[in-house]
């Protein structure tokens, strides 16, 4: 059923509730959700052991219905059901790169849609998480900045994500088994879709849960927010979430960067430093993450590398380089592979750990900044195919 209320269309999130119809508890945080169990009825003295349960319930065994939750009562386990469900945005399609990379299409409120993406490494799991549909930035080398932004995500459908991504990888412990420390999905980087300062709230709530030691439990130092650089945001990222932050820096005089991260016109390079020298978690063992695109003619010349290493000194950092991936009608081109060796190798000379990110899942279109593209491309195929047909 589709909700009356309007959905927004702009930054604002929609409401958690439908007019008419059941509250999802996914996404509450704890205190949001004994608000929300005290506002249905559950007795004041009961509710700290109820949110606990329930938490569990959804969170560490990954159960969706509450029915499932055998300690509580059967009769308030009928009255949570009439009230509540446990939703987490519907997986449209699944795509297997040949390189094991996974990318889901899933649809939220109001028919949007969103990619997530798995990468599966030899030491690890990272689930690339979107925090907004489309972006209101526009840099000019990123596909979804040329997409016109629907909405903020809300913290159920972040968080969602990452449940979703469990159910497919089978990874909800079995009951009663010892905490398994080898996990499939082990960390998170907010790099999908969106800018994740522009949906603070959002996203600092869905982190909340995924950090919470009761139920998804991932550390802190597993999860890597990414920004363009909402300077008013920075500190309360380290304040309020306490996450890793990686920077998409991308150029090294404003002059480029106000072409190639717009956001720069705001707050340029020097105001961006400032912020990440005071970043309140920064130290050797948490360093920023520099990202830098690489883009042939652009900003890749041996001057922009040794110019990098002058403007980031002092800040305990890596500078993780990102070949251009290509999309459709895209101004710009990848960089050659030898420039690319070539900027790292200063960089590295310079004292700091240059990884070049290998691209992952390009056959199936989940490589950085090619979110959406794919289904962009099915979708107008679609089109063609019912022009074609006469069905349109
Ligand atoms: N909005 C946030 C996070 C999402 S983008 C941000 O901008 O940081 C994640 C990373 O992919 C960013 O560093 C972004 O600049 C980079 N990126 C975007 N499009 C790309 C492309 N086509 N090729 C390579 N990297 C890209
Ligand atoms: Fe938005 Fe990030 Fe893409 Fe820029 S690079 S348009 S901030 S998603």
């Amino acid at each position: 059923m589709t909700a009356s209320a309007p959905i927004t269309q702009d930054l604002v999130t929609i409401p958690r509730k439908l007019p008419d119809g059941p509250v999802n508890l996914v996404g509450l945080t704890r205190s949001q959700l004994r608000d929300t169990l005290l506002q249905a009825g559950t007795p004041e003295k009961q509710v700290k052991m109820r949110v606990n349960q329930i938490w569990q319930w959804i969170y560490q065994w990954g159960v969706r219905d509450f029915d499932s939750m055998t300690n509580l009562a059967k009769t308030y386990r009928v009255q949570l059901a009439e009230r509540f469900v446990i939703d987490v945005p519907e997986v449209v399609s699944r795509q297997v790169s040949a390189d094991g990379t996974r990318k889901y299409l899933v649809r939220i409120a109001g028919g949007h849609e969103v990619e997530v993406v798995y990468i599966p490494e030899a030491d690890r799991g990272t689930l690339c998480i979107s925090s907004q549909v489309g972006c209101t930035l526009t840099c000019s080398f990123c596909h979804t900045g040329t997409q016109k932004l629907v909405r903020n995500l809300t913290a159920g459908e972040i968080v969602g994500q990452i449940m979703l991504a469990r159910d497919d990888l089978g990874e909800w412990p079995e009951q009663g088994a010892p905490k398994d420390e080898t996990r499939l999905l082990s960390n998170i980087v907010l790099m999908g879709m969106g800018e994740p300062l522009y949906n603070f709230e959002g996203v600092r709530n869905a982190m909340k849960i995924a950090m919470d030691p009761e139920g998804i439990s991932l550390s802190r130092r597993r999860i890597t927010l990414s920004t363009s650089g909402v300077v008013p945001e920075i500190a309360k990222t380290a304040e309020e979430i306490g996450c890793l932050l990686a920077v998409s820096f991308h150029a090294t005089t404003d002059e480029v960067r106000d072409k190639l991260v717009p956001i720069n016109k705001r707050w340029n390079i020097e105001t961006l430093l400032n912020a990440l020298r005071e970043y309140p978690r920064l130290s050797n063992s948490e360093r920023i993450t520099f990202e830098y695109v690489m883009l042939k003619d652009v900003n890749d010349t041996d001057a922009d590398a040794r110019r990098l290493v002058k403007l980031i000194q002092g800040i305990p950092a890596k500078i993780n380089l990102i070949p251009f991936n290509e999309w459709p009608g895209a101004p710009y081109q990848r960089s050659d592979w030898s420039r690319i060796e070539a900027f790292a190798d200063i960089i590295y000379k310079a004292g700091y750990a240059s990884p070049i990110r290998t691209p992952r899942g390009e056959d199936i279109m989940a490589a950085c900044g090619q979110l959406k593209s794919a289904t962009e491309r099915a979708r107008k195929s679609r089109a063609q195919i019912a022009a074609e047909t006469g069905l349109g």
